[in-house]
This record gives C-alpha cells, sequence and structure tokens, in this order.
C-alpha cells in the first residue's frame, strides 16, 4: 500500500468518527505530523526500521497495553481489550499481543480490574500531576514521581541512544521505546497530564507543596474527579474534535509545527522543559474553573466561564502541533 492510499484511509477513518479521543485521534494526529515532518529523511527510515510502521500507527500503542489485565493476582497477564478501541485492531493479531502483555507483566507488580496506578505501574508512565501554584516540573515537586511521565520519557530516550532501561522501568527494545515515546510525547502536551489543580473539601484550592505536605484526599486525579456537568473534566481534554484532527493531518499540522521554536538545552533535559511548557501554557484548563463543595462520590462539580469550550480547541490545537514538531524534533537529534 502506498504512503498516498495509507493517508486516504486515515483521513476517511477520521472523517467517519466525528468526535474521538485525545487518545486515538489526538495521539494519532502527534504521530502523523511528526512523519509528515520527517518524510523522506534518514530519521523516518531509522524509525521505519525500528517500528515496522509509522509513528501515527506506533502512538496509541502504550494505551491500547492498557487492556491487558489479569483476572486476579497471581493469574497470567491477557490482553482483552478487543473491541471498544478500533485504532488497536492493527495489534490484536497473537503477536503483537503477547509484546503488549509482556510489556505490562515487566512493568507491574499486579494489573486487576480496579487495581490501582502504583500497582499497575505501566499507566503511571502516562502523566505527571504538577500543582497548579507551580511555574515549572521539577522531580521534588508534589504529584510526581520516579515513574511518572517525564521518568518514562527519560527512560525511553535512554534506550533509544543504546542505554540500559533505568529501573524503575523495564524497557525491553528499542520498538518498545519508540511506541512508548511516540505516546507520550501527545501525553505530555496533553494539559491534564501534567498540570493539577487539588481541592479541599469545600472546593477551595490547596497547595500540596506547602508546608503541610501533599494530602491525597484533595488530588483530583487528573481531572477526573472534576465534573463539569455529567462529564470528566479530563475526558473533556482527551477529546478533539474529528475536524481538527483532519485539518492536522490533512497539511496545517505540518505547516505550523515547522513554525515551532526548537528546544534549547541538552537532548535528555527536553522532556522537562515540554513538562514546564505545558505547566506554564496550560494553567487556563484550571483556572478558568470553579468548584462546589465535594460530593459523597469523591468528586467535585466544576463550573465553567463562557467560551470554555472555544479556548479548549485553540489550545489543544496548539498543544498537538507542538506535539508533533518536538516528537520529530526529538527522533531528529537521536538519528540525524
Ligand atoms: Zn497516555
Amino acid at each position: 500500500m502506498s504512503l498516498r492510499t495509507q493517508s486516504v484511509l486515515c483521513l476517511t477513518l477520521l472523517l467517519s468518527l466525528p468526535v474521538q479521543a485525545f487518545g486515538p485521534h489526538g495521539h494519532q494526529t502527534v504521530g502523523g505530523i511528526a512523519d509528515q515532518l520527517l518524510a523522506g529523511s534518514t530519521t523516518a527510515k531509522k524509525v521505519r526500521a525500528i517500528l515496522g510502521s509509522n509513528l501515527q500507527m506506533a502512538a496509541v500503542w502504550a494505551d491500547c497495553a492498557k487492556g491487558v489485565g489479569q483476572a486476579k493476582v497471581g493469574t497470567p497477564f491477557v490482553y482483552d481489550g478487543s473491541g471498544p478501541y478500533p485504532e488497536c485492531t492493527y495489534y490484536e493479531n497473537p503477536a503483537s499481543q503477547k509484546a503488549m502483555e509482556d510489556f505490562v507483566r515487566r512493568n507491574a507488580t499486579h494489573c486487576y480490574a480496579n487495581s490501582s496506578d502504583e500497582v499497575c505501574r505501566h499507566k503511571s508512565y502516562h502523566y505527571t500531576d504538577v500543582a497548579i501554584q507551580r511555574d515549572h516540573y521539577a522531580k521534588d515537586l508534589a504529584g510526581t514521581s520516579d515513574h511518572d511521565l517525564i521518568s518514562a520519557m527519560q527512560a525511553c530516550i535512554t534506550v533509544l541512544q543504546g542505554g540500559r532501561s533505568p529501573a524503575p522501568f523495564q524497557i525491553a527494545s528499542k520498538k518498545e521505546a519508540l511506541r512508548l515515546l511516540a505516546h507520550y510525547l501527545g501525553d505530555v502536551h496533553q494539559p491534564l497530564h501534567v498540570v493539577s489543580i487539588y481541592l479541599d473539601a469545600a472546593g477551595h484550592a490547596v497547595d500540596p507543596d506547602a508546608a503541610a505536605g501533599l494530602d491525597p484526599k484533595t488530588s483530583t486525579k487528573g481531572g477526573n474527579t472534576l465534573l463539569l456537568g455529567a462529564s470528566k473534566l479530563h475526558g473533556l481534554w482527551d477529546s478533539i474534535p474529528g475536524s481538527l484532527a483532519t485539518e492536522l493531518l490533512a497539511g496545517a499540522g505540518v505547516a505550523s509545527a515547522r513554525a515551532v521554536p526548537a528546544s534549547a538545552g541538552e537532548l535528555a533535559l527536553w522532556p522537562t522543559t515540554w513538562a514546564t511548557d505545558t505547566v506554564m501554557s496550560s494553567k487556563p484548563a484550571l483556572a478558568g474553573l470553579s468548584f462546589g463543595p465535594k460530593a459523597a462520590n469523591g468528586s467535585w462539580p466544576a463550573t465553567a466561564a463562557a467560551g470554555y469550550s472555544k479556548e479548549r480547541v485553540a489550545l489543544q490545537k496548539q498543544q498537538i502541533i507542538k506535539a508533533g514538531a518536538r516528537l520529530a524534533e526529538l527522533l531528529r537529534a537521536i538519528w540525524p
């Protein structure tokens, strides 16, 4: 199949699904923009040789791997995610399912229904929770960890540069590292995967980095316990309009991505730099809201000012363009 036919098919798929999660379509758009930026380069050849696919396809692998679980502690890790995620059908064959199962087994203590991200550890690789009061990402801040998104990106870069996977990450190959990195570049640009608001029972913002320390009861779990109407705030920010994905993949994304400034400093520090950029650019995602008291089910009701959803789409577009540009920039730096 020619590349051109592939992209027409992808566009058709996107057009047929008007609203989908940042999950698949946000990530695929990030990967697709990077594919277009790298087209014809030696970097692109290296990427294709390692992945056996393009970045657009690889960018959803880390989410598809969330379909791996255990019936209960001590039972085998099995991929059972088929069905609800059409973008994962590409990986629903025996060899690919085994690859996802192997990855989760290495990167989880247990992973049964409702097990926390601390024990089903690979799920925590997708985010960090820097408080909205901060102006940068740093590893000593509340909400960050040695197995958060930024640490995960750094581990992937180490493996792609030929190093050993640093603990606690168990990344087995460059193929696995590249699949993960293609996804994590999207996550580090999704505002609610990086910036968090911590609330007391009355719905007032608290500072988890203050002397009293982080009270777990104040965590809003990346916006998963903040409800805007009936919708989880996290889900709203994961969702991008299908029309936006189509517009960006049809050429507008690559054109804008060429204007994204180059990342400064050492390559190993870029994940921290990008997380800081998201902290600073994405505060309106939470600052534009007010919150009511915590409900018995552990959620807080949120109220948005007029124009919030329009601003959301504008910020999502900006972040996806940056993510695509930076994924290409990073891979070019690793394989010039
Ligand atoms: Zn993710």
